[in-house]
């Protein structure tokens, strides 16, 4: 049972027949030969004028664009209206914004460096208390794609912030989690428990752990966790949260040579703006190397077919 969802998980490891079943290619993302690369140093022309620019020796390390095909835009404050018993709808106010993390086309996450990392994750907690000051704002989910596989359609690595009025489900069923668990703090525990059990500790240092969960519903899922109980992002010290993204590279570069190249999604869980409600922040990372099918889609239960210490032990050797 994964307890921040409240949702069960099916471990059902002999369904993997193949370690083959195991492993995604991740498709190159469509780019289209006749447009140069909107990300790139040198075109900077072709993006809006970026909202954010983070230099280094005179060129630009991360840059943060608004999306030029917004999912979410605008002030209009949340106004629900009923067109019918069962027509229900607002617009779509908020915020969709690009956060190019390096000026290197060919680059990911994984191969960062300590100082690009830092950048990035104080580009993204800079994003996030932007977002924050925005009444109609009332959260925001920051997501990494790489491949397409994962949703990236373009090949230049970047990451997204979506900010949006109103609190999605998944978060809401979070919330619901943290509210439930009896202990002072539902992913507090969970930390000192995994670390105490051991063998799905994937990374471990002063600042942060990253385990495969004992409720993992896909094979090499990890769950990024600070040890410093903040709800928000934005209260976090800097070196807490650069900690978070070195630990990310550094469990993406293990999963990469672990498995070799896999679409994977990171998405950062944080509390809703301006709610006092319990939460702990952290990452998710979800390789894509098995398909959600019609049972997981119909009943909202994952089947994995790897059990998350074993993922764990292939990660650890890698
Ligand atoms: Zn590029
Ligand atoms: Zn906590
Ligand atoms: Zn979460």
């Amino acid at each position: 049972m994964n307890p921040l969802t409240g949702r069960w998980v099916a471990v059902a490891t002999d369904r993997a027949a193949r370690p083959s079943d195991l492993v995604s290619r991740p498709e190159p993302t469509i780019a289209d030969a006749t447009q140069p690369c909107p990300f790139c140093p040198g075109n900077e022309e072709a993006t809006p004028p970026a909202l954010e620019t983070y230099d280094r020796g005179g060129q630009w390390t991360v840059r943060v664009l608004p999306n030029r095909y917004p999912a979410f835009d605008g002030d209009e404050v949340l106004h629900v209206s009923h067109l019918g018993p069962v027509f229900t709808e607002a617009m779509g106010s908020g915020i969709h914004e690009v956060l190019v993390f390096t000026p290197e086309h060919k680059a990911s996450f994984a191969e960062l460096d300590d100082k690009q990392v830092a950048v990035t994750m104080a580009a993204l907690r800079d994003r996030l208390e932007a977002h924050s000051r925005r009444p109609v704002v009332r959260y925001t989910q920051a997501i990494l794609n790489h491949g397409r596989d994962a949703g990236a359609s373009l090949e230049h690595p970047h990451a997204q912030l979506l900010g949006i009025p109103f609190v999605p489900g998944e978060i809401a069923d979070e919330e619901a989690g943290f509210g439930r668990f009896g202990g002072p703090c539902l992913l507090c525990t969970t930390l000192e428990a995994e670390e105490d059990a051991g063998h799905r500790v994937v990374h471990a240092d002063e600042r942060v752990v990253v385990i495969c969960p004992f409720w993992a519903g896909i094979p090499y899922e990890m769950l990024v966790l600070p040890r410093d109980h903040q709800a928000h992002i934005v209260d976090t010290s800097p070196r807490d949260i650069t900690a978070v993204g070195r630990a990310i590279r550094d469990v993406l570069a293990k999963l990469h040579s672990c498995i070799g190249p896999t679409s994977y999604n990171v998405v950062f869980h944080t509390a809703p703006h301006r709610s006092a409600a319990p939460f702990h922040w952290h990452a998710h990372i979800w390789p894509r190397v098995t398909s959600i099918a019609g049972f997981e889609q119909g009943t909202g239960v994952l089947i994995n077919i790897l059990a998350p210490e074993l993922a764990a032990t292939h990660l650890a050797v890698s």
